[in-house]
Order: C-alpha cells, then sequence, then structure tokens
C-alpha cells in the first residue's frame, strides 16, 4: 500500500492538524468523524451539490428569492451578540449595491479585501425596506478561473463537516493539497495494471468530485467511484465463492441414474424441460466434492418445489439430513404437507419445527436430529437459531429468499460451510440486481411455466365498483371456484383507509350469509387457526378466503380460480405480482382484480403495469423505470447494498468489470491492498434524492 506520497510537502498519510489552520484542535474534531489524514481530507467527498446559479445585476435581485451576484467589495464590518456574530460586507456592481451576510464566520471581514470582485449566492432578505443576500456560497472571482477549480458550468460541493469546521477552510485546504498533488495521488489501477484506460484516473476522479466541471466529465469522475464501490461489494463475495470452492464436503452424495428415475417417478407429473435442466445441474452438484452455492431463480409459479424436493429426497435417500426453510409459518406447513405426500411413500421421513412447537416436541426434534439418522426438516426462521445442531446436514433449502436477509443466509452458512445451499427466489430482479446481490450464488434459472396454465386476466377497478366485485366473487365460489379476499391490513383500527381483513371478512359473512362459506387468515391468528382455515378453503368447504400477506408467498391451492385485492394501492408490484402468483395454477381460467382509488396517477400508472404485463421479470423492469433503481432494494429487503455512487442499472457494464478485476485481485492476492486503498467510500458523498447534481 502507498503510503509515501508527496502531496506538496506533505504525506497522504500526513495527520490533519499538521496542516496549516487545524492544529490539534479542529483536527480532533475532524478525527471524530473518521477524517485523520491528508488521504481522509481528500475523500471526504461531498454529500451533495447545490445548484450555482447564474449572476445577475445587483438592480434585479428579489427578496425571497435565492440569487448570485458579482460584485466588488465596498465595506466590511462584523458584530457580535452574544456567542453569536455577523459580517456584513456591503459590495457593489453597475447596476447598484447591497449588503452580503455571514453568520458567525467572523474571519470573512479579514479575508475579503476591499476592491476585490466576488461571486455570492445565497437568500435574499429584506429587512427596513433594505435588501440583504445571506450568503452560502461564496468565491474570488478570477479572469483565469478554471472550471475545474469550481468553475461557471459547475455545483457548488456541500460537504457534511463537523460542527467547527468551517466549510471554506475546508474547501481551500482542499484545494491547495489538490493543487500541489496534480495528478500525483497514486491510483491502484495504475500501479498494478489494471488500467486499460477508459476510467478515470483516481486523482482526477478526487479532483472532479470536489470542484465539479463539465457534466459529462463529472459523470466520468461518477463511474469511477461507482467501479470502486462494485469492487469493494464484490471482493468479499468473491473471496467467500473461493473458499467454498476449496473446501471439500464430507457427504458427496452421488445420485445414480435409477435414482433418479425413482424420484422423478414420486412426482404427479412430468417435469418442465427447465425443470429438468435445474434438477440435472443440481443433482450432479451434490454429487461433487465442493458445496453447492446455487440460487434458483424462477417466476411466480415456475415449480421450484419440485425441483428442491428432488434434491433433498436424493440426499435424505443418501442417508444423510436435509433441510427445508421457509420464511412464513403457512408456507412451512403447505411444505411439510407436500413433503410428506409425496416422499413418505419413498421412505423418507419429514418433520417439522415451528416458533410453535412445544418443549417436548422439540426435545424430540433435537434428540433425532443428534442420533444422525437420515431425514428432512422443515421450518421456519427456528431452524437458524444457533442452539440447533443438524450434525449430519448435508444441504439447506432457503425457498422465497428474498424474505430472508443476507445475514440470515450467513448464519445458514455458518451452520458448516461445506453444507450445500440451495436458495430459491420468485423476486423479479433484473439480471444485475442479482448479481450485485447475489453475487456469491451460481444462478439458475426456470425459465418455463408448467403447461396448461392460463394467463390470469387483470383488471383495475375503481372503489365504486365493489359491490359489483363482491356480487362476482359469489358468483364464482358458487359456481366452484375458490376466492381469495386479500386485505392490507388486520384490523380496521390500525389504519382507518385500509380495508382490513377482520372487518371486510365478517361483512362478506353477513352479506353472503353462510352461502358461499368465508374463512379468515392472519397474522394475529394462531399457525393451526390459519393451517385449518387454508385446508377449509382448499377442500372447497370454504370457497372464500380473506387473507392478509400472509399467503403473499408460496401458497399453492390450484382449485383458487379468483383473486380480489382491496387496496391494491397500498402494495408494491412486486408484492402483487407474488400475490396474483395465487392464482391461475389449474386448468380453469382465473381472473384478479385489483380495487384501488389512486388518488395519483402515478399510482394508477403503476397498478396498470400488472394489468399488462404478466412476466414477472417484465414487472420488475417497467416498475425500475417507474421507479429508479435506489428503491428497489429497501434496507427491509436486502440489506445489504449501501450504494453512494453506483447504480447496478445504470452501471452494469462496471459491474460486470468490477466482478472480473475483484477475481484478478483475489488471484494476484492483491485483494486486501486494495480494500484499504481508499477510505471506506459508502457514507460519504452520499447524493441525494432529487439533486440535480452539478451543472
Ligand atoms: P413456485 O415456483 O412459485 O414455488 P410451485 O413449486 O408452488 O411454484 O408450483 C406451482 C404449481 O405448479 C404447483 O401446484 C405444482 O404442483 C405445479 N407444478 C410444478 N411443476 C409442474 C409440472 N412440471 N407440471 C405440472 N404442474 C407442475
Ligand atoms: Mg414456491
Amino acid at each position: 500500500m502507498v503510503t509515501r506520497s508527496d502531496a506538496g510537502g506533505f504525506e497522504l498519510e500526513t495527520p490533519l492538524e499538521q496542516l496549516k489552520g487545524f492544529g490539534p484542535k479542529r483536527g480532533a474534531v475532524l478525527a471524530g468523524a473518521g477524517v485523520r489524514t491528508v488521504r481522509d481530507l481528500l475523500f471526504h467527498l461531498p454529500r451533495r451539490y447545490r445548484r450555482r446559479l447564474a449572476p445577475i445585476p445587483i438592480a434585479e435581485v428579489e427578496a425571497g428569492t435565492d440569487a448570485a451576484i458579482v460584485a466588488d467589495v465596498t465595506s466590511r464590518r462584523s458584530s457580535r451578540r452574544g456567542r453569536r456574530s455577523l459580517t456584513r460586507i456591503g459590495v457593489q456592481d453597475r447596476s447598484g449595491r447591497i449588503d452580503v451576510l455571514f453568520f458567525n464566520q467572523p474571519h470573512m471581514a479579514r479575508s475579503l479585501a476591499r476592491g476585490e470582485r466576488c461571486f455570492f449566492q445565497g437568500r435574499v432578505g429584506e429587512r427596513n425596506g433594505s435588501l440583504h443576500l445571506v450568503a452560502s456560497f461564496h468565491e474570488k472571482d478570477r479572469e483565469d478561473q478554471d472550471t475545474s477549480q469550481g468553475g461557471a458550468a459547475a455545483g457548488i460541493p456541500v460537504y457534511e463537516l463537523p460542527e467547527g469546521i468551517p466549510p471554506r477552510l475546508f474547501r481551500r485546504t482542499i484545494s491547495q493539497l489538490l493543487g500541489n498533488l496534480a495528478g500525483r495521488l497514486p491510483d491502484w489501477r495504475d500501479r498494478y495494471g489494471y488500467d486499460d484506460g477508459d476510467l478515470l484516473e483516481l486523482g482526477e476522479t478526487v479532483q472532479q468530485m470536489h470542484f465539479p466541471g463539465e457534466a459529462a466529465h463529472f459523470e466520468r469522475a461518477r463511474r469511477r467511484l461507482a467501479y470502486e464501490e462494485f469492487v469493494r461489494i464484490r471482493l468479499p463475495l468473491e473471496r467467500l465463492r473461493a473458499r467454498i470452492a476449496k473446501s471439500a464436503k464430507a457427504h458427496a452424495c452421488a445420485v445414480s441414474d435409477e435414482q433418479r428415475q425413482l424420484l422423478v417417478a414420486a412426482l404427479p407429473f412430468t417435469l418442465t424441460a427447465a425443470q429438468q435442466r435445474v434438477v440435472t445441474v443440481v443433482l450432479d452438484e451434490l454429487g461433487r466434492s465442493t458445496p453447492m452455492h446455487r440460487l434458483l431463480h424462477g417466476d411466480v409459479g415456475s415449480g421450484k418445489t419440485a425441483v428442491a424436493l428432488l434434491a433433498l429426497a436424493a440426499v435424505v435417500r443418501s442417508g444423510w439430513q436435509a433441510a427445508l426453510l421457509a420464511p412464513t409459518e403457512v408456507l412451512a406447513r403447505q411444505h411439510e404437507a407436500t413433503a410428506s405426500q409425496l416422499l413418505e411413500p419413498l421412505g423418507i421421513e419429514v418433520l417439522r419445527l415451528s416458533r410453535g412447537s412445544v418443549a417436548r416436541e422439540r426435545a424430540a426434534i433435537r434428540e433425532r436430529l443428534d442420533s444422525g439418522e437420515p431425514l428432512l426438516l422443515v421450518g421456519t426462521h427456528a431452524l437458524l437459531n444457533a442452539s440447533l445442531r443438524i450434525p449430519r446436514l448435508a444441504l439447506a433449502v432457503v425457498d422465497e429468499q428474498h424474505r430472508f436477509g443476507v445475514a440470515q443466509r450467513a448464519r445458514l452458512r455458518a451452520k458448516g460451510v461445506s453444507v450445500d445451499l440451495l436458495v430459491m427466489t420468485a423476486t423479479p430482479i433484473p439480471r444485475s440486481l442479482a448479481m450485485t446481490l447475489y453475487g456469491d450464488l451460481d444462478l439458475s434459472v426456470l425459465d418455463e411455466m408448467p403447461p396448461g396454465r392460463t394467463p390470469v386476466e387483470t383488471r383495475l377497478v375503481e372503489r365504486s365498483g365493489l359491490a359489483a366485485v363482491l356480487e362476482e366473487v359469489r358468483s364464482e365460489a358458487r359456481d366452484g371456484g375458490r376466492v381469495y379476499v386479500v386485505c392490507p391490513v388486520v384490523k380496521g383500527s390500525e389504519d382507518s383507509d385500509r380495508a382490513a381483513a377482520i372487518d371486510s371478512a365478517r361483512s362478506l359473512h353477513r352479506q353472503f350469509q353462510g352461502d358461499p362459506v368465508v374463512a379468515l387468515a392472519h397474522g394475529r391468528r394462531t399457525p393451526e387457526q390459519n393451517r385449518q382455515a387454508l385446508e377449509e378453503f382448499r377442500a372447497g368447504r370454504a370457497p372464500v378466503l380473506v387473507a392478509t400477506v400472509v399467503i403473499e408467498v408460496g401458497v399453492d391451492v390450484p382449485e383458487a380460480t379468483m383473486m380480489v385485492v382491496l387496496d391494491a394501492d397500498r402494495f408494491g408490484l412486486a408484492a402483487l405480482h407474488q400475490l396474483r402468483g395465487r392464482v391461475g395454477r389449474g386448468q380453469r381460467s382465473s381472473r384478479c382484480i385489483l380495487v384501488a382509488d389512486p388518488a395519483r396517477s402515478q399510482t394508477r400508472e403503476r397498478l396498470l403495469v400488472l394489468v399488462e404485463e404478466s412476466s414477472g421479470f417484465r414487472i420488475a423492469e417497467r416498475d425500475l423505470e417507474l421507479r429508479g433503481a435506489g428503491q428497489l432494494f429497501g434496507k427491509r429487503q436486502h440489506g445489504a447494498l449501501d450504494l453512494s455512487f453506483g447504480d447496478p442499472v445504470r452501471d452494469v457494464d462496471l459491474l460486470e468489470r468490477a466482478r472480473d478485476d475483484a477475481r484478478r485481485l483475489l488471484d494476484e492476492r492483491l485483494d486486501q491492498t486494495i480494500e484499504g486503498w481508499l477510505p471506506t467510500l459508502p457514507g460519504l458523498g452520499r447524493r441525494e434524492e432529487n439533486d440535480p447534481g452539478p451543472g
């Protein structure tokens, strides 16, 4: 790592307090914010940029507006009231004169000389009939001004600085340091021969971030930092990949051809070509000596469960233990039922561990796990509990991965790095995002639906049409169909603006008078109550099921033919797509009715995407177009990403390059050097929403 470099007499590692104007006190304040050295200072990038205004004549400024002027200093006066100080700089141009005010910056009176010409920008105020400008930015106006030093096209950088650090001192110091460094800031790409010419060099990148020039140049700087961010995200993922590739499994389970045929024959249907392809890859991988680490992506209803069950069965039949993790209790129970039905005839024992399991049941399950006997364990988060030992665990399948955080995936890994891991998701994320989020995993895709599906006819209906929709529900149910009615909340008192499951169930019950029967499922009922409701629904004794999003993922009742979503505008597109995936699983044609009075036309446009598109992938793309990439990965869902500069959709080329370079860095054992090269970027220089950027 480079530590010695000449920065105008300063090394990059020089502590700040040795710089002019800083001293021990300011040095300590900045150190508290993680800025200790010259290097840290240079990488303390602007938080955002304020738009730089075009200067106007003083005679034209108006109170209550933001304005910029170029004027000569005529007078300087500072006054003090208690701890607050006010500096009043009188300025004039050809059209008139005005006072420019600085609060709590008494040094301003000294630093601006009479007769000096300056650019001032700020808010115009009025007092006792005369105007003044409260300066938020000023700069000496020089003829020879270089645009890269904050020229006319640029935005004004806004730094997040701890109290006691004057922005001007900060800016001036950076400007001097950059001037002295003159492009000699060491760049790792250059030094280690990664420089292929088209990424902006690091010194210029830093220069552009602090003193932005033209938009195109600034964009190149942003891309360089985006690349740095991606490399740093990729490195740990690649390191993990490399470790997995090197680790040996205790349990390679070679699955013979006869075994495969036997397993596949246990399914009540023929695999689609896509399923066959993935099953082959997965079973082959079980037989390898290095662990599987695979993401299975398939749209809602593409038949991921069958793939998982075949792999789980193969492992248990080879004498090992396997685990299937589901995000909800409802789904865990359903998986248990499906697995028992299909796999018990093959002599495979299926156990389920849940939050609700009583101590005695738990103890019994633990005992059997400890004994090492081959079995399939199904459950929710309870399986992740560190104290739960699964000594002969050979394969873990995580269903609906998007409901689990990256941290949870890590916890599962921690149960033993040599465990085969298959995570499944229907989250329709574009490939670029998948690469960022699941970059440590190999990817398989189920890109084909089981035969006999009819697309779900989708309509958008206003609330005023609700009565007619409910009539439709009644006749569908009487015709032998099954109808889900989905509400955003459980109880009315939570939010009077949103349809509530309990209230909706009650009023449907009253309206239908027991024909058809209405069942109810939501997160505040016991798992047993929900299981019963779902069972009544499945069996057709209660052909209408009112529910919250407890049924969002995974629930599989092929007889379901209709879904009504109340206050559909309260759900995201991805959630609605998941919900809609609950119908259209059988032979009968199905429909989905979204009931909403979207106040904003934007919301309506969003819901219409569902009416027009049936592919999860297309929906995700259009969602992305409507919302921008930033919102797709809320912390709740993905947790892992903290990007300040990179945009995984726009910068997909950089993402790929970062992946290749990260692999190379790892091969060349340079990864740790590079990780230490830049101060951590995330958190610094985050550009705010609605920020127009410079220029
Ligand atoms: P998802 O990928 O959303 O988890 P599921 O695994 O729940 O989808 O499968 C959806 C439905 O399709 C289930 O009812 C399942 O039994 C059925 N299914 C899966 N594969 C096939 C197939 N090859 N042929 C016919 N039906 C299938
Ligand atoms: Mg599923």
